[in-house]
């Protein structure tokens, strides 16, 4: 009977599970490593309203995992249903589940891991005399003893998989097990600063995050590398809401592992919402990059279904196509702030820190200044400082230029945020001055943003612009790309292109987009064919067009060492300020910074 193989005709009675093994199937799907009960049991101490939470770890959490909350605590007489299987105080009907506004909800997770661990709860209420604790699994009686102890409860899974030797032969190393049960509580960190958290391993403390706002949670957690580039957002349509952080495409990474998204305040990973953020982030990053973000996502209730994972990590919204349109405008509307315009305009406020109100349910306001900032590294060290110093000196010994009748310095404020140029630097950079200081521009990246923009408008409207040339430029083709001349003109058209076929094995370009008219002309047609060739014409005029739009830009802006003059370097200022998405480069490099009148002081150490 217990050498049942699969295939083998065996006729075996129906029977019904013992209460223990039962627990001990769900516990595979909830308990899955121990990271999973530190998620329990995190979840369970913020549905009981705790302020502040310890994690206490031993090895991996293999060995412990013990969770400490202030809480509501259990009262004695509800302890024993505490770590019974289906019991739970979140819900109590269909139409609770249906609006479930807890994290936890479906009274298994105590009984599940009850039944593949040692566990004991102590717990206290406010109005106890003292606390009670609970021992045992599934396998032993369980004994309520009056314990010590604050209000509050404390949940210690001792041994896990201690009776499923099968299972633990599937941890990783304490190291591995350490690390996901840390990103547990980060991300549980990340969705609640107003509680405070103490995370220990082996006895040592790992991490400590006091009550705060989402924006100073956020750095602590992520990093000045996300700190210092992001956006803040926050967007409702209806009864949605997205709100939170959108990293600068200078904040993205080789790894998605700086993607939050929470729904309703539970961390989620789901492929809808990161589509629609990988497709809001498409324009302004490069392919291989990964955007960072933190956002939180909030619908009504009735309208996403949590119970669809036994860990409740993914999540079924009823209108997803609604959903995705919304979390992909949400994110290219901020994403297309990252323009000039955005900055001298707003007196720079940072997310609104409302100390100690959850960010699930807190408004941010308004958005930074700009999309990136003076490199703090230089200004870090003293040798760092006199790189800098050593760099700009030279630099402006050498290219101040004679004080001309534009430069002005009574800037009139937020009308020309990128002020007025100086010089070229060394043919590549614009600097220009501003009312807060030094402006610098990335000539090529800048330029090619721009035409990018114009090109991408010009498709939508439908109205390309053409130039027609005065003498058409031909160029020997293959067989394939004569074929694409005959047979894709439509596309070509639409394109902006008019490429003649002079004979099987000449092509001539007649007449080109306006935009590109200043551009190497046969690279551009070759760039057009390579991708008809590759993607087909309908594809390069649908998914493909933003890429090839984008190459088209790149092969045309202003390269290295053309020498601007002053005023095409103030026009090409002023076609920054009013194009969208213009903080960054197609390829997510940022196309200007500001050295601020406080970064020149600091570089020439005045004041100090
Ligand atoms: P669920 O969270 O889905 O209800 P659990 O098995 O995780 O199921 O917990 C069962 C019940 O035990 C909860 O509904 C709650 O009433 C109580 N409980 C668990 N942990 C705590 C805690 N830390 N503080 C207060 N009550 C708790
Ligand atoms: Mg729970």
């Amino acid at each position: 009977m217990n050498n049942l193989t699969i295939g083998q005709k065996q006729t075996r009675l129906i029977q019904a599970l013992p209460e223990q093994l039962i627990s001990q199937i769900a516990a595979g799907e909830v308990v899955e490593r121990p990271s999973a009960v530190v998620k329990e049991l995190l979840e369970n101490a913020l549905d009981a309203g705790a302020a502040n939470i310890t994690v206490r770890l031993e090895q991996g959490g293999i060995k412990r995992v013990a969770v400490t909350d202030d809480g509501c605590g259990i009262a004695p007489e509800q302890m024993v249903l505490a770590v019974a299987r289906h019991a739970t105080s979140k819900i109590a009907s269909l139409s609770d589940l249906e609006n479930v506004t807890t994290l936890g909800f479906r009274g298994e997770a105590l009984a599940s891991i009850a039944s593949v661990a040692y566990l004991t709860l102590s717990t206290r209420t406010v109005d106890a005399p003292h606390a009670w604790a609970i021992t045992g699994n599934g396998d032993q009686d369980i004994v309520i003893t009056p314990a010590s102890g604050v209000p509050g409860t404390t949940v210690d899974v001792q041994d896990l998989y201690f009776n499923t030797p099968a299972r633990r032969k599937f941890l990783k190393s304490e190291q591995t097990e350490f690390g996901h049960c840390a990103e547990v509580v980060r991300r549980t960190a990340l969705s609640r600063p107003d509680v405070s958290f103490v995370l220990t391993h082996n006895g040592k403390t790992i991490d400590q995050w006091q009550a705060t706002d989402i924006a100073r949670r956020s750095a602590h957690i992520l990093g000045a590398d996300f700190a210092d580039a992001r956006l803040p957002l926050d967007e409702s349509a209806g009864s949605l809401r997205l709100h939170g952080f959108a990293g600068l495409p200078t904040a993205s990474r080789t790894r998605g592992d700086a993607q939050y998204f929470f729904v309703n305040g539970r961390f989620v990973r789901d492929r809808l919402l990161t589509h629609a953020a990988r497709a809001a982030y498409q324009d302004v990053l490069h392919g291989d990059r990964y955007p960072s973000y933190l956002l939180a996502l909030e619908i009504d209730p009735t309208q996403v279904d949590v119970n669809v994972h036994p860990s409740k990590i993914e999540v079924r919204f009823r209108d997803s196509r609604a959903i995705h349109q919304f979390v992909f405008h949400a994110l290219s509307r901020a994403m297309a702030q990252t323009s000039a315009t955005a900055f001298g305009s707003t007196p720079a406020p940072q997310a609104a820190p409302s100390a100690t109100l959850p960010w699930i349910g807190e408004r941010q306001q308004g958005t930074p200044r700009y999309g990136t900032g003076f490199p703090q590294e230089l200004l870090a060290s003293p040798a760092g400082v006199a790189q800098t110093l050593a760099d700009y000196g030279a630099l402006f010994q050498t290219a101040l230029p004679k004080p001309a009748g534009i430069v002005s310095n009574a800037v009139p404020d937020g009308e020309f945020p990128l002020g007025f140029a100086l010089a070229q630097l060394h043919g590549i950079f614009i600097l220009a001055q501003n009312a807060l200081g030094l402006v610098m521009v990335d000539t090529h990246a800048a330029h090619e943003r721009i035409l990018y923009e114009q090109l991408k408008d010009a498709m939508q409207e439908d109205e390309m612009p053409v130039q027609a040339l005065l003498i058409p430029l031909t160029f020997r083709a293959d067989g394939v790309d004569v074929g694409i001349a005959e047979e894709h003109g439509e596309t070509l058209s639409k394109l902006g292109f008019d490429i003649a076929v002079i004979s099987p094995v000449t092509l001539a370009v007649r007449a080109v987009p306006a935009l590109l008219k200043n551009a190497d002309i046969e690279k551009l047609a070759r760039d057009v064919f390579r991708e008809v060739r590759e993607f087909g014409g309908a594809r390069v005029l649908t998914e493909r067009r933003n890429e090839l739009l984008g190459t088209l830009a790149c092969h045309t802006a202003v390269r290295a060492n053309r020498a601007l003059t002053v005023p095409e370097m103030n026009a090409l200022l002023r076609q920054m300020e009013v194009t969208q998405r213009s903080d960054q480069c197609n390829h997510g490099r940022p196309t200007w910074v500001q050295l601020g009148h406080a970064d020149l002081d600091r570089l020439f150490l005045r004041g100090q």
